[in-house]
């Protein structure tokens, strides 16, 4: 065993006994996602299970599309969720499609039938619901229920032939209509659907349905440990009825763990998808979506969500992670990282009157403060320089140190500077201060006759590239309204705001992902799609600090 891994957790225990006492020889795990959507980071912390559980066990991990409702599933999705899973930085040692095993899910479908276990039900979806009962009351068998084993595979193929419209019958499996697992009265095996297939076109016109396709896929692929969320625990003993009436070589396993929820974030593909179709975000990769491809487009690495998935454990039961903490690891993994640089996003000019006009030096700064071995950089001073607007104040409040009239503060890197004078256009506003520089007091020079106590950043007008920034606030506030559909009125109209400044003109040639700190902002990175050589565009992927403590 690979030691390593990280913590234990109940799952883990379970492989590591099944090892240990011989159940199981080689462990099998899957990620078995749907291709009706992209993968967000819910879908991350199933991910990294399944993959690190097989790894730590020299097992192996497959990735498998159940892609058995040509409705709702595409190509983009698969192609999609391919590029997630290797960008989080797993590799598949099978890549599956449940397609594929549609004509052994067909015979082993006839096997029940031959059983007695199954049954064409002509019934509408509408009245098998209506007879299905509830928690207090058994269910009512079907008058279709009784038909002849003959009689039912004559109908099934007929089914599979295309002889009847959707919805004018089904394929129930044969098991009890008063048992208190309401999954067990009869449950739906296989749907007619007229739909072409991604993969396998107009081949299949009947469709399984998950739990029936589910425990064969897994048995088919030798899949010794199939993790799933809780909402499958009911459904378990299902599970292991068609293993054994469908009588598979292999007997897979289900345990279930608590998915991951987390806070001011939907958390379900078919509500991702709303926001995509109604235009509220500019796709599944838009940076302020939980997806996995968004938030790689924001910023966030893969190590910080193997991470985060890491350390959250896997529970038993239900409980909401704090947004905050996935932030919290995505500054800790990019804080050696990522060069440290300068940019202001909402500029002031300033003019350093004693300054020589046409002079540029060259100041050094250091790349990263905290990480030495990313060396050292220059960067141009001279008479026109850019400072943050909210790094002046004309009637400051007490305790502010940054520039005021008549105030010092020191520029990062370089010099302190003196606020002279206030220059307003015709409305009034502040659009320029005259500063004076003291040659003096530049940074490494030892300078101490004089303190100040505020520090500012800045960039050097003549030289600065200009840049957009983009920052990012909840998508959805309150996305915890359990009422469906609800979180729709509950988007955050601030969910984005746009910025025109500058960067350093070091950071020209940044390639798409490319991250930076900028100071006392937080830790950026390109836009793969946006930015372009005239202009590049940054996603804000965390400010510097957060309340939230660990
Ligand atoms: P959604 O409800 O968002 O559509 P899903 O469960 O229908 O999710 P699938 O494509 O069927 O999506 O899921 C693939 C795998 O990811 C499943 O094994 C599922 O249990 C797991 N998974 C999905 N959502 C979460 C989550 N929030 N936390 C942990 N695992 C999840
Ligand atoms: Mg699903």
């Amino acid at each position: 065993m690979n030691q390593t891994m990280g913590a234990s957790n109940f799952i883990k225990n379970i492989v590591a006994e099944d090892v240990q006492t011989g159940v199981v020889s080689t462990v099998i795990t899957r990620f078995p996602p749907e291709p009706n959507g992209y993968l967000h980071i819910g879908h991350a912390k199933s991910i990294c299970l399944n993959f690190e559980l097989a790894t730590e066990f020299d097992g192996k991990t497959n990735l498998r599309f159940d892609d058995t409702n040509p409705l709702k599933e595409n190509e983009e999705y698969v192609q999609s969720i391919k590029e997630d899973v290797k960008w989080l930085g797993f590799d598949w040692d099978n890549l599956c499609f449940a397609s594929d095993y549609f004509p052994e899910m067909y015979q082993r479908a006839c096997i029940l039938i031959k059983k007695g276990k199954a049954y064409v039900c002509d019934l509408s979806a509408e009245q098998i619901r209506e007879k299905r009962g509830t928690l207090t009351e058994p269910g009512q068998e079907s008058p279709y229920r009784n038909r002849s084993v003959e009689e039912n595979l004559g109908l099934f193929e007929r089914m599979r032939k295309g002889e009847f419209v959707d919805g004018a019958k089904v394929l129930r499996a044969k098991i009890d209509m008063n048992s208190p697992n309401l999954n067990l009265r009869d449950p739906v095996l296989y749907r007619i659907a007229h739909a072409p297939h991604h993969r396998t076109g107009t081949t299949w016109c009947i469709y399984p349905m998950y739990d029936y396709a589910h425990p064969l896929e897994d048995a088919i692929e030798g899949v010794t440990h199939s993790i799933c969320t809780l909402e499958f625990e009911d459904h378990r003993s299902l599970y292991d009825w068609m293993v054994r009436e469908c009588e598979m070589d292999n007997t897979p396993h289900q345990y279930e763990f608590a998915r991951l929820n987390m806070t001011n974030t939907v958390m379900s593909k078919r509500k991702l998808k709303k926001l995509v179709d109604e235009k509220i975000v500019d796709g599944w990769d838009d940076p302020r979506m939980p997806t996995i491809s968004g938030l790689r487009r924001k910023g966030y690495t893969p190590e910080a969500i193997r991470t985060f998935a890491r350390e959250i454990g896997v529970a038993k039961s239900n409980s909401k992670v704090d947004e905050r903490l996935l932030e919290h690891f995505v500054r800790e993994d990019l804080k050696l990282k990522a060069p440290r640089t300068m940019a202001i996003l909402r500029p002031l000019r300033v003019v350093l009157t004693n300054y020589p006009v046409g002079q540029t030096e060259w100041l050094d700064a250091e790349n990263n403060s905290e990480n030495p071995e990313m060396g050292n950089r220059r960067i141009p001073f001279s008479r026109e320089i850019y400072i943050e607007q909210d790094d002046f104040m004309e009637n400051p409040p007490p305790k502010y140190f940054r520039l005021f009239p008549g105030n010092e503060v020191r520029l990062k890197h370089a010099y302190f500077i003196r606020c002279e004078e206030i220059v307003r256009d015709a409305n009034g506003f502040v659009v320029e201060l005259r500063c004076t520089y003291d040659p003096e007091t530049k940074s490494g020079s030892g300078f101490t006759a004089r303190k100040v106590k505020g520090t500012i950043h800045w960039i050097d007008a003549t030289h600065a590239l200009q840049a957009e920034f983009r920052l990012f606030e909840p998508l959805v506030n309150n996305a915890e309204d359990e009422v469906e559909d609800h979180f729709l009125t509950h988007i955050n109209p601030r969910s984005m705001e746009v910025l025109h400044g500058y960067v350093e003109e070091n950071v020209r040639n940044a390639h798409a992902y490319a991250k930076f700190q900028f100071f006392r902002h937080g830790y950026f990175s390109v836009d793969p799609k946006l930015s372009s050589d005239d202009q590049l565009v940054f996603n804000r992927a965390v400010s510097l600090k957060s309340s939230f403590s660990i």
